[in-house]
């Protein structure tokens, strides 16, 4: 024989069916009435009473036995405190199970207490009316999660070994009941909280604070319900120090004091290496950061609140704003998986307030540099306009002296000088139209032609300078749509470098050939090349090679500016190959028509 068949087979039939429920079922209430009806119906307690751990009170959430009993207890709140101080410490240990026997029972343990109607005898077997039976239900980690209480044993007898033994497994399995419905409870918060972050995350491209920070309180709100989320981003302003707020269920206001005073406290705070929230309890006094502020406690105080989580709104040690939580309190305290969920939540809002900080300057300082080069333009426009026309009469009065005859050596410098500085304005002209041009005057040109006449114009400085120049053109016309004034200039302006940067006994080749789909213009020539550090920025207006005896030769640092800028208004660009010492290639690209 078992040593259950001697006690009680539908005892252990119960337990069975329990520790089945427990493992499948969701609904804890259930769990627990059958639980509480297990221990009566199948080991034949009169009473059989579990309760939950809610913060630090006991609520009894399940009874079996009597209606009557039921009715009188069920939903009871007892401080946890009374019964672990008062009566676990006075109590008798069985295994898990607390047994405190009546004689032990002061005035104060008898209050409050449900004492059942049973005559007292002097058996001392027998169970006396004010003997108490608990036994407090713990996870499997040690957190006190609840208490079961029974009460009329069996025959109204001290419950001997056995009924004890199998009485603790219906402990282990309330305990266990309890725990699942925990975890299951904490998990739906991950995921809960999880949710409100990742409501965050996609925030992150906004535009704007003030609706991203509405949208934030809601979601934090949505997660964390029993409270007021305040969110404050702080202002560069000392006489404003809130630049935006946003709160749920509703927003709240607070004084720019006590702002104020919450900014220096969370930067101490982060000075200090802290980034974690900080948790407060006006129950216990423990008001860590703020205590400071004694205007903030009184209207903690004023509006129910007791405790709280405030974290920064934070990049590193860089405190942009704040986010508060508020409890009153009824409501439990902060767990651990809320307090990382509202850390995270404020690293998420200091990047999006730093990221929408930061494009807002962004536009800024586009607006203003677009300001600016329009300026720049404007400026050179003006300036050579005005060159121009003193620049023209001087030009023009020296030739008269020098038709007149009047032909000191200075007369002939003053016209060179006059007509480089022409060639100056004339460039800087042409550079500030072709940056204010929007549109072409196409017309279909043959890109051969076009060379062909350029090279006219420069055989003969070619011939001067010492320089073989050669043209190389397809036999057929390579059609172009093209501005008939603007893209000639820039075949003029390649193959006229390429003559002036190349010295005596040099050859430069033009080549025109069609490939790709572009008519293709390549200028090559065996003269001074150009360092791979100047050719970075050889298409910026005003810059020239860094190369001592290229900046012997007269230039302004313009031509390519330009011939880049009409290229592309074509459509087309413009590449350079180049080696210092050996020769440079630069190949114009414009799309065939
Ligand atoms: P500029 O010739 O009036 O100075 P460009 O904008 O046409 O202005 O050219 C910019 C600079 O690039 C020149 O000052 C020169 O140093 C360099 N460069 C241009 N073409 C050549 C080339 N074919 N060979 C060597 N250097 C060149």
């Amino acid at each position: 024989m078992t040593r259950f068949d001697t006690f009680n087979a539908d005892g252990v039939r119960r337990l069975y069916e329990i520790i089945r429920r427990v493992s499948s079922s969701t609904d804890l209430s259930e769990v627990l009435e059958e639980i509480a009806q297990g221990v009566v119906e199948g080991l034949g307690f009169g009473v059989a009473a579990i309760s939950r751990l809610e913060g630090d009170t006991f609520v009894m959430a399940a009874v079996g036995g009597d209606d009557e009993v039921r009715d009188q207890i069920l939903g009871r709140r007892t401080p946890a405190e009374q019964i672990i101080k008062r009566e676990f410490s006075i109590a008798d240990h069985w295994g898990i199970l607390r047994f405190v026997p009546h004689e032990r029972l002061g005035p104060e343990q008898i209050e409050g207490l449900w004492v059942p109607e049973i005559e007292v005898t002097d058996d001392p077997d027998a169970w006396h009316p004010l003997d108490t039976l608990y036994a407090p239900l713990y996870s499997s980690t040690g957190a006190l999660l609840g208490n079961m209480a029974v009460d009329l044993p069996p025959d109204n007898k001290i419950p001997n070994q056995q009924q004890r033994e199998i009485l603790e497994m219906f402990v282990v399995q309330a305990g266990l009941a309890l725990e699942n419905a925990q975890r299951r409870q904490q998990l739906s918060r991950q995921v809960q909280l999880g949710e409100a972050l990742k409501q965050l995350a996609l925030l992150s491209g906004s535009t704007e604070i003030d609706p991203a920070l509405e949208k934030a309180a809601d979601a934090i709100h949505g997660a964390m319900p029993l409270g007021q989320v305040s969110l404050r981003v702080f202002g560069d302003n000392v006489d404003d120090p809130v630049d935006h707020s946003a709160g749920a269920p509703a927003p709240v206001g607070a004084s720019d004091h006590v702002v104020r005073s919450l900014r220096a406290d969370l930067v101490r705070h982060a000075e200090a290496g802290h980034q974690r929230p900080l948790t407060f309890s006006l129950r216990d006094d423990d008001f860590p950061a703020l205590t400071s502020e004694a205007s903030l406690r009184e209207r903690l105080v004023a509006g129910g609140w007791t405790h709280g989580l405030l974290a920064p709104m934070n990049v590193d040690r860089d405190v942009l704003g704040y986010l508060v939580v508020l409890r009153e309190d009824s409501h439990p305290d902060f767990d651990a998986d809320e307090v990382d969920a509202v850390h995270e939540a404020g690293r998420e809002l200091g990047r999006l307030v730093r990221d929408v900080r930061l494009r807002r300057t962004e536009r800024r300082l586009l607006v203003e540099l677009r300001e600016l080069d329009r300026y720049k333009g404007e400026l050179i426009a003006t300036i050579s306009h005005e060159l121009k026309t003193p620049l023209t009469s001087i030009i023009g009065h020296t030739e008269l002296l020098e038709e007149a005859g009047v032909q000191p050596a200075s007369v002939g410098a003053i016209g060179r000088n006059a007509a480089r500085l022409d060639r100056l304005v004339t460039n800087l002209l042409n550079y500030s139209r072709i940056q204010g041009r929007r549109e072409l005057e196409r017309v279909r040109l043959d890109l051969a032609e076009l060379c062909r006449s350029s090279a006219e114009m420069l055989r003969i400085q070619a011939e001067n300078a010492g320089i073989t120049f050669t043209l190389d053109l397809p036999d057929r016309p390579v059609w172009v749509n093209a501005d008939a004034e603007e893209l000639p200039r820039v075949v003029d302006n390649l193959s006229s470098n390429a003559v002036k940067y190349t010295p005596r006994g040099g050859t430069v080749v033009v080549e025109v050939r069609a490939a790709g789909g572009h008519g293709e213009v390549a200028v090559r020539d065996t003269g001074l090349g150009i360092s791979t550090q100047d050719q970075v920025h050889l298409f910026s207006a005003f810059h020239r090679s860094t190369n001592p005896e290229a900046l012997t030769i007269p230039g302004t640092g313009l031509g390519l500016a330009i011939a880049r800028t009409i290229a592309e208004m074509h459509g087309g660009t413009i590449e350079v190959t180049s080696e210092l010492g050996t020769g440079s290639t630069f190949v114009l690209r414009v799309p065939l028509a």
